[in-house]
């Protein structure tokens, strides 16, 4: 049983954080990043669900019980992406505000209390905890976002709680977990390019809201608290407000967030411009905080000067503090192929800004070690790459390469994976996809594959890969007339780099991705090479076995090797002759 004694909470969370350490350690090694973090994300709602057991109070049980309810809602609405599952939340809240603590009075500035009526209190209190987990999935969308917002209320409205001069044990306790799980799961909260996604928005957004009524039972107002998060998320909250009003009424709508996606444009990057948005609402949620509470309590003032300085910090960083060195990270170069060193989310993300704002042309490359080779000898193929959009890390022979020179990237996106998803977010926004490619009829199995798997996916068209360079123009119209968004290019590689860099313009779409054979393996003509393959870098080995003919390309690794080598050793002749890019 969880004692009322301080000790025995922190005994019993050491030995939950404990467990889900070795869970995580455990099972890293053997799971697929996506199954890792759905075991992660059931892990610490299990942890919590715990905690809740433990728990003596019914307050305290309740709140997280609704935080584990809304977790589960949360599984379904991932599971089945229905957006109408939204409202369960306030069935949660509903629930939570009839059997556990409620705003049941508002205190005004003057230090009056206005108290609510049973139904006024219930009908807030429902609003308030439903609001919280739909409101987290609105800033959600942006990967990174909510977790950092997340993480650095959380520690603020603990440093309220915790520095209060009331008795706060329910709220103070919630807090010591709530911290001690967000250091526990960092990498699932505090990592600029990951989603919390559905699960995690609604346990947290439950637990925020109810933590922010939990101290009203014990004597401190529902004012103190609510501001806080209030003012914390001032700017999100407003954002997103206008973006659910302008979506309703214009036909033009101004979408989420606004001032991520400005920063965006402006040409921040992705982590820069989430900092900033986190910092900016540190510093709202500190000035609020600090008017209601007395400008006499030092800890407002010393966190509104912090916040201050780390504006002031982020911006001089962003502007004059790029180190040089820092680029080799961000764009490992392997003779002619720069790669872009980001997650599979932020290109999702950029490729979205593309088609929704920018809507200019971009060409999407996925190369491999042979790709790396050839740009040391093709010029064009070169210059192609280094004007691409987006060079996303695809083959084992170029990732690993890249390690040896020690400028790894965070995370392999294989090209089939990324066209994969690419479909996925097709489907969701209504972008219009043309396949291009292959054998005759494999285009059309592959759409037809597509279009199985995510429903609603519009295939503005197919061709295959055979024309004859006549109709070439025929097949440019055609793909125009479709209003085709993104253009899937199953070539091979080169040709089908080249032909993007000559056609995708009048072929009038703001995506022309190559991606070789991986048209193949969509259609189901060929299989991908099982996990473990791909796990030991192998997948080019099974694709061989499935297509012996390609022994022959494999002739040119030991040149590969020996380029390798000489680049390690620093004796490498090649010079890249340094076309600047703005990407
Ligand atoms: N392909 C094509 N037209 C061509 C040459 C190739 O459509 O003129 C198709 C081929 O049928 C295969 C795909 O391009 O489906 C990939 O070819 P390859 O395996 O050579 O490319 P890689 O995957 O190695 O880049």
């Amino acid at each position: 049983m969880f004692s009322s004694s301080y000790m025995t909470t922190a005994v019993m969370i050491a030995m939950v954080a404990a467990i889900c350490v070795l869970i995580q350690k455990f099972f890293k090694k053997y799971l697929e990043s996506d199954q890792y973090y759905y075991l992660k994300d059931i892990t610490l709602i299990g942890a919590w669900a715990l905690c809740g057991i433990w728990m003596p109070d019914g307050p305290l049980r309740i709140t997280v019980a609704a935080g584990v309810a809304a977790a589960c809602i949360g599984f379904c609405q991932k599971a089945t992406k229905g957006r109408y599952l939204r409202f369960s939340y306030f069935l949660v809240g509903l629930v939570f505000s009839l059997f556990g603590p409620r705003i049941a009075f508002i205190e005004f500035s003057g230090g009056e209390y206005y108290y609510l009526s049973y139904f006024a209190s219930v009908v807030i209190s429902t609003l308030w905890v439903g609001l919280f987990p739909i409101f987290f999935q609105e800033i959600d969308e942006i990967p990174g976002l909510c977790g950092l917002l997340l993480t650095v209320s959380w520690t603020m409205i603990s440093v309220v709680i915790l520095s209060s001069s009331q008795s706060l044990r329910d709220a103070s306790q919630i807090c010591i977990i709530g911290l001690v799980f967000l250091l526990v799961f960092w990498s699932r909260h505090i990592y600029a390019y990951r989603r919390l996604t559905e699960p995690l928005t609604a346990l947290w957004g439950t637990l925020f809201a109810g933590l922010s009524i939990l101290g009203v039972s014990k004597g401190i107002t529902f004012y103190t608290l609510a501001l806080l998060p209030l003012g914390f998320f001032a700017l999100p909250l407003t954002e997103t407000s206008m973006g659910i009003i302008s979506a309703a009424l214009s036909p033009k709508p101004t979408g989420n967030l606004i001032l991520y996606r400005k920063l965006i444009t402006r040409g921040f990057t992705h982590p820069i411009a989430i900092y900033l948005v986190v910092t900016v609402c540190a510093i709202t949620g500190c000035l609020v905080s600090a008017i209601q509470i007395g400008m006499p309590d030092f800890l407002y003032l010393i966190a509104a000067v912090a916040g201050v300085f780390a504006l002031i910090w982020t911006i001089y960083t962003f502007k004059y503090k790029r180190p040089k060195m820092n680029e080799a990270c961000r764009n490992p170069r392997l003779w002619g192929v720069t790669v872009d060193n980001i997650s599979l989310n932020y290109a999702l993300i950029k490729v979205q800004h593309w088609i929704e704002n920018e809507r200019l042309p971009h060409i999407i490359v996925t190369p491999d070690a042979l790709a790396a080779l050839r740009s040391r000898t093709d010029g064009d193929y070169s210059r192609i790459v280094k004007n691409a959009g987006l060079v996303l890390p695809d083959g084992a022979g170029l990732i690993g390469a890249l390690k040896l020179i020690g400028t790894p990237i965070q995370e392999r996106i294989p090209g089939v994976e990324f066209t994969e998803h690419l479909c996925k977010r097709a489907a969701c926004e209504g972008w219009r996809v043309w396949m291009l490619g292959g054998a005759p009829g494999v285009a059309e199995a592959a759409a037809a594959k597509l279009a199985e798997k995510f429903p609603g996916l519009v295939i503005a068209g197919v061709c295959d890969g055979y024309f004859k360079e006549e109709e070439t123009e025929n097949v440019c119209s055609a793909i125009r007339a479709a209003k085709t968004d993104i253009l899937f290019a199953g070539l091979g590689v080169p040709k089908q780099e080249y032909w993007l860099d000559k056609h995708l313009e009048s072929c009038g779409a703001v995506v022309g991705m190559g991606i070789g054979g991986s048209m193949d393996v969509i259609s189901g003509r060929l299989t991908r090479a099982p996990k473990g393959w791909q796990r030991c870098g192998m997948e080019w080995l099974y694709r061989v076995i499935q297509e012996p003919w390609r022994w022959k390309r494999l002739k040119k690794l030991p040149l590969f090797v020996w380029y390798l080598l000489l680049t390690y050793l620093h004796i490498d002749s090649y010079k890249n002759d340094d076309i600047s890019v703005e990407k």
